[in-house]
């Protein structure tokens, strides 16, 4: 180690909160990729404690979406659990130009489960003239917890909704045109000052996707990889999937992996029973971008589909 390396280590040392000290250190101290220290916002999304459910939802007074702002242009919505136990998370993403929503919920229906509603007047009051941006709708995948309110969207003014289907998503990117191959090649989508970035992912379902959204940094893996059990269809086309994800996204600066459920406790490897809908222990919904890695080398472990338990999820095949 140089002189000058040994004075950056030193430095980073002392300075760990600093962005540039952060930079440095992961070039400079580790010889690997930069590890962005985490925003105070990921801290504090790190921290937070979901509504979890009730004892008894008979007595549960808590609004059907909870909504947690990370910044002034980032949501996730989280679906109560006593309406419907997956509680799907739901993000909201916006740029200059158009905001994203990724996901529906579970739930149809406009009354029980306002979420038309809810991501206008968060669209509204985040414009500073009080005026919604267009928005975009698309799906992690086509499962029905994750496209129920997609009516709520449906015919409304500067809202376009993608169904949640292969054929729907590779049109909207132009797969199969340009050189676009699916599931091989990533698709650009651009907000506004805010680039996302899509990787087909199937496994868990044929149309799954992660998004990568620059601005935040976050990896958002939807059923594929989240705190709970993933559920996989295709084994093979899962562990291709998991394979070059990490390959395509290990030069990126992922400050988290964020998914669509909790199904873990706090104890590692140890979840909860399907269908709860009181989780007063859950682990929390970030995930480091290591896991990516750790589920890459469980998956290398099985040539056929079989049960694998990790601390952090538990991958479960489908027959
Ligand atoms: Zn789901």
């Amino acid at each position: 180690m140089s002189i000058f390396s040994k004075a950056i280590k030193n430095l980073c040392h002392r300075v760990r909160l600093l962005t540039l000290s952060t930079l440095l250190c992961g070039t400079f101290a580790n010889g690997q990729q930069p590890l962005p220290m985490p925003a105070p916002e990921l801290q504090k999304l790190q921290q937070y404690q979901w509504r979890h459910g009730a004892a008894d939802c008979q007595e549960d007074k808590a609004d059907p979406i909870e909504i947690f702002r990370y910044d002034a242009n980032t949501y996730i919505l989280r679906q109560n659990k006593c309406l419907h136990y997956e509680a799907p998370f739901i993000y909201l993403l916006l740029g200059t130009e158009k905001a994203l929503l990724l996901d529906t919920g579970a739930t149809a229906s406009a009354s029980r489960f306002p979420l038309f509603a809810t991501v206008t007047r968060i669209l509204e009051e985040a414009s500073a003239a009080n005026t919604a941006k267009p928005l975009l709708v698309l799906h992690s995948h086509g499962h029905s917890d994750h496209i129920a309110a997609d009516q709520q969207f449906q015919d409304k003014a500067h809202t376009q909704v993608v169904a949640g289907n292969m054929k729907a998503i590779q049109q909207h990117f132009g797969y199969g045109i340009d050189g676009l191959h699916w599931p091989e090649d990533s698709a650009q989508l651009d907000l506004g000052d805010r680039a996302i970035t899509l990787y087909p992912l199937p496994g868990h379902s044929d149309d799954a996707i992660a998004l990568f959204d620059e601005r935040t940094g976050w990896l958002l893996t939807g059923d594929s990889l989240y705190p709970g059990r993933l559920y996989v269809r295709d084994w093979q086309a899962y562990k291709h999937s998991i394979a070059r994800l990490l390959k395509q996204t290990r030069s990126l600066p992922v400050t988290a992996i964020l998914g669509t459920h909790i199904e873990m406790s706090k104890t590692a490897g140890v979840d909860y029973p399907m269908g709860s809908t009181y989780q007063p222990e859950e682990a929390p919904l970030p995930m480091n971008y290591q896991v990516l890695d750790t589920l890459h080398q469980l998956l290398q472990t099985a040539p056929d589909p079989r049960r694998l338990v990790s601390e952090q999820f538990i991958v479960q095949p489908l027959d």
